[in-house]
């Protein structure tokens, strides 16, 4: 039988662990926020490659065109000269000869644009021939390319250090060859120049940025045209520079990424080596040019993926606060649940159970007796009953108490509830200090024999009363037994008041003894067998 004790069940925590939901989605948010990230990190990072990439190919090859341009404009201006050393050296300088190579000279310089000036100077450096409009006097000894041509025998091509022309007053490249009389002695120099604003034109028509450079530059290191344009590097050494570092490493032709030591500027530097002429030409791009325009869309992208992981985060997390309530409350309302059924389970047992001795009252015996009344009808099984009193219990209450009186009632229900050997077999308090017993299934000999058996157990409990003949509490009980049919189903009152006619002959004939519906036959009933 279930005990008066509040029956509960323990309530179980709700941690994290316990919410694998919460967890896969939190991880499959970082993930996909992570993902998200490291393409766009991947995206921006190749994209920075292939622009840097595309960008050393587009100013190598910019540097080749240009190369090709300068070594050609020069090859002309070569050309040119050589016909004028072909006529000084077989015509020579004689009046009518200077005027035919005067006007061939003027003729040349008009027709190739490259051309800014031809010039003849005799060995002492005097200006013996040009292709000036006027006849101007002037001693030109004091040049570099004069006092080249003078110290070397060398019949090659001489490409100076651009000078201030001071037929003109511009800055001037000057292309100069040695002139020879028959005997290989020095004769003077003829000279043809290329203004540098040839150059100029040109390589203002190539877009290399805010910060790009191009220049020209003699394999010495020594500057011929820049642009930017700074009248003061002309002729100025640059082998410190970025470029020349590169030459002297890569050899004629390179492309690197280097910081320039001029202004710290980082830029793309790509120079050409101009074939056997002893020039360079080389653009340099800076990198904040390059990556400007992939900076911009690479912050773009970024600030949109930012807003995008943000959004799937704020989404994210809104979504995994609502499982997390709907946990708790699914968790709360198991709670519920379960308190719910702890609380009916108690009300059961309240409701079923006598408060005092935790046997079943006497609501739950009549409905007992009710169910196997009915059973037996259909079964055709008998149905016993035992009603008990015990003895002299008021006089136990008076001598001893109640509280004790309530004691020997827990003790005599205890007896009664272990002294039954069927399951289906029910031990009640039908009120006071009066106890029932019901036994399905067992005929009117099983039932006496059960009753007998308890009252006995009860003496053995030894509780002492001393008003009580035995000296220890005793109970008197009466045994009915019914047949019930289908046709004649049992009325559970009669069957009581039929228990208690024979409990009260018990009372009457002595006490302390069993008196059963066997005995109904007797004249008095046959005293109890263990007395
Ligand atoms: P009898 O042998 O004829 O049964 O005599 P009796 O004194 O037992 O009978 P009676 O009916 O006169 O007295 C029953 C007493 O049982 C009265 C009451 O004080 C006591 N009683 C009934 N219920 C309780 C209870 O719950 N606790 C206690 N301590 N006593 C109870
Ligand atoms: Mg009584
Ligand atoms: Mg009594």
């Amino acid at each position: 039988m279930p005990s008066s004790q509040p029956v509960t069940t323990p309530i179980t925590r709700l941690t994290a662990k316990k919410r694998p939901a919460v967890r896969y989605a939190i991880l499959l948010l970082a993930l996909f926020c992570t993902l998200l990230v490291a393409a766009q990190a991947w995206n921006a990072w190749t994209a920075r490659q292939s622009r840097l990439a595309e960008h050393a190919a587009a100013t190598s090859n910019m540097a080749g065109a240009l190369a090709a341009q300068a070594e050609s404009a020069i090859r002309i201006v070569d050309t040119v000269l050589s016909s004028v050393v072909e006529h000084v050296e077989h015509d020579g300088l004689a009046p009518a000869s200077a005027e035919r190579l005067r006007q061939h000279m003027r003729q040349m310089v008009a027709s190739t644009e490259e051309l800014h000036g031809l010039f003849v100077y005799g060995a002492d450096g005097s200006w013996r021939v040009t292709s000036l409009d006027r006849a101007v006097d002037g001693n030109n000894a004091d040049r570099e390319y004069f006092q080249y041509h003078l110290n070397n025998e060398g019949r090659g091509v001489h490409i100076g250090t651009p000078i201030r022309s001071r037929s003109s007053g511009e800055w001037v490249l000057p292309i100069s060859r040695r002139l020879e009389h028959a005997d290989g002695s020095f004769a003077g120099v003829a000279l043809g120049t290329i203004r540098l604003d040839y150059f100029a034109d040109l390589y203002d028509s190539f877009d290399v940025g805010r910060e790009g450079v191009i220049l020209l530059a003699l394999d010495n290191a020594t500057m011929v045209y820049r642009r930017p344009f700074n009248e003061k590097l002309i002729g100025s050494n640059i082998a410190a520079g970025p470029i020349f570092q590169l030459y002297r490493t890569r050899g004629p032709v390179g492309t690197e990424m280097l910081r320039s030591k001029v202004d710290g500027v980082v830029r793309l530097y790509s120079y050409r080596h101009l074939g056997d002429l002893p020039l360079i030409v080389a653009t340099a791009q800076s990198k904040q040019d390059i990556l400007a325009e992939w900076q911009k869309s690479t912050l773009l992208m970024s600030a949109v993926t930012v807003v995008v992981v943000l959004l799937l985060v704020g989404v994210g997390m809104r979504l995994v606060r609502q499982i997390i309530i709907r946990d708790e409350l699914e968790h709360e309302l198991l709670i519920a649940k379960e308190h719910l059924q702890d609380r009916n389970r108690e009300l059961t047992v309240l409701a079923t159970n006598d408060g005092l001795t935790g046997i079943a009252n006497r609501r739950h015996l009549e409905d007992t007796l009710r169910l196997e009344l009915n059973r037996a009808a259909r079964s055709g099984e008998p149905v016993s009953m035992i009603l008990m009193d015990v003895d002299f219990f008021k006089k136990y209450n008076d001598r001893y108490g109640h509280v004790a009186g309530d004691d020997c009632l827990r003790q005599v229900a205890a007896a009664l509830r272990n002294g039954l050997g069927r399951p289906t077999d029910l031990a009640a308090r039908y009120g006071g200090e009066e106890f029932a017993v019901v036994l399905p299934g067992t005929g009117q000999v099983g039932a006496r024999y059960v009753a007998e058996r308890l009252r006995l157990a009860i003496m053995d409990l030894g509780v002492a009363h001393a008003d009580n003949p035995p000296g220890v509490a005793t109970i008197s009980a009466g045994v009915c037994t019914l047949h019930a049919t289908p046709a004649a189903t049992g009325d559970p009152e009669a069957f009581v008041r039929q228990a208690d006619a024979l409990l009260y002959r018990a009372k009457a004939t002595g006490r302390n003894r069993v008196c059963s519906d066997l005995d109904q036959t007797d004249a008095a009933p046959a005293p109890s067998l263990a007395i």
